[in-house]
């Protein structure tokens, strides 16, 4: 077998071209750094209409062609990009399908993610390459490997191409009624339990955890929870089923994106020996957020959706009385659920030298948050690994976590005796769990001596995205030594 790999990544969302979440920046990193280990690896997205083609320089590589869809067909053309280097990007372009004001949650995203399915597959042969592996991410990649096994499994194109099936949130599973099946193109002798249906549904997740090769998740830890009922969401069973080929890899981050030495986002830059320039940000942050700008409060940051996953019910019932009782600051950054956008609006206006809220996506104003605080906020109800720990650390900004999925793996909490940790963390999903863990940060900080212990600890973390680059690999022989090569 030839050591060089060709690898197809499949996802629906890639940085720089358009990012909802981490997988984005999952997507956008580890491909480069399969190129940089001396593999081919191309990446494949839909073509939305919110892409800007000439930033990015797309063009047109193959011109409209008809693929299957359910009793019809649709036109798809392929459009190419370079903009990541080393990794070739294919756009499956039908703007009837993607050119939409939003990534996704329309009403027909079946529609949607069958035809991105089978465009990419439909693709190989038009582009004459053939990948050893297809890495797929999330429910809309979910039918390649099923279509791989069924409808092209005597298609000498594409017959020998092994799947991995990466579960970025184990929440989000593509479950559509039972009428998509005709949309697939599939047999419809495949809608029964132990394959395609689930619970009268047809459900995208299910169907890649029966048909990839592998399934990985994005942590050892969420790797184990999700094959329980409190995290499985039903899926549980068919995971512990599949337990023998499940993995669990952590997540890395772009350490040339997130850097405080070089980051050009920031007003200025710091390093572990010079700190002057984190105390500037600090300043520079509460200045731009209109708080007391004060360089000895202690400074907490979140950025993240806003939902319930994230915690931010748990900070609903712990916020009020921390910001009455303590001298202390919050800036929080996001979107989502209308409840928690009237929640911190009614918050911050009660309290507005000490809480910032601005609720909507800003990658620029990210950097400064995660430069400009002391501290950063995730307490999750679930987190499959979690990146805005990871990146906080970078920033020596310290993460106030509850122990769970790749939270767990990555942060640990300061035992001041020792002097070592990176973070506190707090295991029950309870309020009193989460003001006993704000204690403990707010007493940490009030001694110089020990914030500066942990902020060092927190530097000298490296979640570079080689080690896991290294797993994958090994995953991905693990999946050629399991498929015929005929
Ligand atoms: P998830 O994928 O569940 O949303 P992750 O922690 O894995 O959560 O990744 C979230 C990514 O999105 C991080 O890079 C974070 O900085 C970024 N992010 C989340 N919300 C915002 C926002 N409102 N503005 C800018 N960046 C955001």
């Amino acid at each position: 077998m030839d050591s060089k790999l060709k690898i197809l990544f499949a996802a629906a969302e890639v940085v720089p071209f358009a990012k909802t979440g981490g997988l984005a920046d999952v997507a956008g990193a580890l491909p480069k750094v399969l190129v940089e280990q001396g593999h081919d690896v191309r990446i494949v997205m839909p073509r939305y209409g919110s892409i800007d083609g000439a930033k990015y320089g797309l063009r047109p590589i193959i011109g409209p062609f008809t693929i299957p869809h359910g009793k019809k067909e649709i036109k798809i053309s392929i459009e190419q990009s370079d903009a990541i280097a080393g990794v070739p990007t294919y756009f499956i372009r039908n703007d009837y399908l993607y050119d939409r004001y939003s990534l996704y949650g329309q009403p027909d995203d079946d529609h949607r993610f069958i035809a991105y399915c089978r465009g990419m597959l439909e693709m190989l042969p038009q582009i004459d390459w053939t990948p050893d592996i297809i890495h797929c991410n999330d429910w809309h990649t979910g039918l390649v490997p099923v279509y791989v096994k069924t409808i092209y499994a005597a298609n000498p194109a594409l017959r020998d191409i092994g799947t991995l099936y990466t579960i970025h949130n184990q929440a989000y599973q593509g479950s559509f009624p039972a009428e998509v099946m005709n949309l697939t193109g599939l047999p419809l002798g495949l809608f029964t339990w132990d394959k395609l249906e689930f619970w009268g549904q047809f459900n995208f997740m299910k169907a890649a955890l029966i048909y990839a090769d592998i399934v990985s998740t994005v942590s050892e830890t969420y790797a184990k929870e999700i094959q329980t009922p409190e995290y499985g969401e039903g899926l549980d069973g068919v995971l512990t089923y599949r337990k023998k080929d499940l993995y669990g890899i952590l997540n890395g981050i772009d350490y040339s994106i997130w850097n405080p030495r070089t980051d050009k986002l920031i007003p200025a830059a710091f390093t572990p020996e010079h700190l002057e320039g984190k105390t500037a940000c600090k300043c520079e942050l509460q200045r731009e957020m209109g708080l007391t700008v004060a360089p000895k409060v202690p400074l907490f940051g979140l950025i993240s959706r806003l939902s319930s996953q994230k915690g931010l019910d748990l900070l609903d019932k712990v916020l009020p009385a921390l910001l009455t009782d303590q001298v202390t600051q919050v800036v929080i950054l996001g979107t989502g659920d209308q409840y928690f956008h009237d929640m911190l609006t009614k918050l911050a206006g009660l309290h507005p030298e000490k809480l910032a809220v601005v609720l909507k996506f800003d990658n620029a104003l990210a950097h400064r948050i995660y430069a400009g605080s002391d501290a950063f906020l995730m307490p999750s109800r679930y987190e499959p690994c979690g990146l805005g720990q990871m990146i906080s650390l970078a920033y020596g900004t310290i993460p106030l976590v509850r122990a769970t999925g790749g939270l767990a793996d990555t942060v640990h909490e300061f035992e001041p005796q020792a002097g070592a940790g990176n973070g506190f963390v707090f295991t029950s999903y309870t309020p009193k769990a989460l003001r006993m863990a704000f204690g403990r940060a707010l007493a940490a900080y009030a001694d110089p001596a020990q914030w500066a212990a942990i902020m060092q600890n927190a530097f000298q973390c490296d979640y570079s995205w080689e080690t896991s680059a290294k797993k994958y690999l090994e995953v991905y022989k693990k999946i050629r030594g399991k498929v015929p090569v005929t």
